[in-house]
C-alpha cells in the first residue's frame, strides 16, 4: 500500500520537474531568458503570464521578471 503511494507521488513531482522546465523566466530590462528550473523556481499548472522580482545576473539590478510559457 505505502508503495502505490510512493509511486503516485513520484509521479506528480516528475511532472512538476517536467512543467517547471516548460517555463521560462526574462528580466524586461535586458531581456535576458532562463529556464525557471534554472533558478530554482516551480511552476504548476496555470496559464498566461506573470510577474515576479529578482536579481538579473547579466544587467545585476533588481528587476521585474517576466514568467511565461513559449
Ligand atoms: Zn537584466
Amino acid at each position: 500500500m505505502f508503495d502505490k503511494v510512493r509511486r503516485a507521488v513520484d509521479g506528480v513531482v516528475a511532472n512538476i520537474a517536467r512543467e517547471s522546465r516548460a517555463w521560462k523566466i526574462q528580466c524586461v530590462s535586458c531581456g535576458r531568458q532562463r529556464s525557471l528550473a534554472s533558478v530554482g523556481g516551480v511552476r504548476y499548472g496555470g496559464f498566461g503570464t506573470s510577474y515576479t522580482l529578482g536579481t538579473c545576473s547579466q544587467c545585476g539590478g533588481f528587476r521585474i521578471m517576466r514568467i511565461y510559457k513559449p
